[in-house]
């Protein structure tokens, strides 16, 4: 079968940034196994994989904004440390989860001065142009299960 919307697809990958450093790879390790058309690999790489088969490698390159996205100064927010009271040891890189109208925003602590603590929403990969060295190794249909989580179970997947 080919890669479509809802396909569960694993690849082989790595990743490597403008300057040709490697930044991450299945190398090594089982492929990663993701449900195709949700969200869960960044537009550029779906975009991409679509149409795809089994055995196909691709060399793509992929800019920001189908990548994770331009740098946004406004993602930059200075907020309470109080915000942070179940804290104990609040740290510079400690990466934090919340809630908003946008959906799971994860921030970064980038620097913390006295109450003030400032927090970045910006991907690390931000304005980054991104080149995925791509291996399609398996591709079949997702369970009813699966199809109700939005990503795959199983070897490479989610949770198991
Ligand atoms: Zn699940």
């Amino acid at each position: 079968m080919q890669i479509k919307k809802d396909a569960v697809v694993s690849i082989h990958y790595t990743l490597t940034d403008n300057e040709g450093e490697i930044l991450d790879t299945s190398e090594g390790q089982e492929p990663l196994a993701y449900l195709h058309g949700r969200g869960n690999l960044i537009p550029g790489l779906e975009k991409e994989l679509e149409g795809k088969k089994e055995g196909d490698k691709l060399n793509v390159t992929i800019p920001p904004e189908d990548a994770y996205g331009i740098r946004d100064e406004q993602l930059v927010r200075k907020v309470s440390r109080s915000s942070f009271k179940e804290i104990q040891d609040l740290q510079p890189g400690m990466q934090f989860q919340s809630q908003s109208e946008k959906g799971l925003e994860i921030f970064t602590v980038t620097k913390i001065e006295g109450e003030d603590v400032t927090i970045d929403g910006n991907h690390a990969l931000a304005d980054a142009t991104l080149t995925f060295d791509v291996e399609v190794t398996e591709i079949r249909e997702a369970t009813e299960e699966e199809l109700a989580h939005g990503h795959v179970h199983g070897a490479g997947g989610h949770h198991h």
